[in-house]
């Protein structure tokens, strides 16, 4: 199981960063997300979005915090990647866990706990530099599971690539382009 937790986020300020952090994990090979913070809207538009696009994908709400979920993850054997600026380089870290059965990444909102960076198993770093957990993902992510942008997702929309215009198939949408 590849799952992202997602940690810190405040309903008013992070909306719009949260539903990106899901939609991302989905996107680009994770099967769930663990929202530590309850955000009924938001978990209502990813699971519409999921749903809509097909394949599987879990959000989940544990409001009990990062340590007992960590705990748990690492327990049935599980290995924790925390995403920070002030980690490893992702390259050299990223490609040796492409065989781990599970992997959790958790990305933070405003400052993580402190005591993440012992908890993790490893903290793995996108660039030294301060940006953003939905780009630190999408790369970690896509190191981890590099063919899972490009796999078809069950029953859902299927997106046709056209130099112009939109062409969907599936679910109700006829044949042709639509615009
Ligand atoms: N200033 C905060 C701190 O010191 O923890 C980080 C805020 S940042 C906008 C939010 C999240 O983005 C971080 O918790 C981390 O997961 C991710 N992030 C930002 N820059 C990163 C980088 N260079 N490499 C990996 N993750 C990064």
């Amino acid at each position: 199981l590849l799952a992202v937790l997602r940690l810190g986020h405040r309903p008013f300020r992070d909306k719009r960063v949260t539903t990106h952090v899901c939609l991302v994990a989905r996107a680009f090979g994770a099967e769930k997300v663990i929202l530590t913070t309850r955000d009924d809207a938001l978990v209502k538009s990813v699971r519409g979005a999921a749903k809509r696009f097909g394949g599987d994908f879990e959000v989940e709400v544990d409001e009990r915090g990062h340590r007992p979920i960590l705990a748990a993850w690492k327990k049935q054997g599980g290995v924790v990647v925390h995403l920070t600026m002030y980690g490893e380089p992702f390259q050299d870290v990223l490609p040796k866990l492409r065989e781990a059965s599970d992997v959790l990444v958790v990305v933070g909102a405003e400052k993580v706990p402190a005591d993440l960076y012992q908890l993790a198993d490893h903290n793995v770093a996108v660039g030294n530099q301060p940006h953003s957990e939905v780009a630190a993902l999408a790369l970690a992510l896509h190191t981890l599971r590099p063919h899972a942008l490009d796999a078809p997702r069950e029953g859902g929309l299927r997106i046709e690539p056209h130099p112009r215009g939109k062409v969907v198939r599936g679910a109700g949408q006829g044949e042709g382009p639509s615009r």
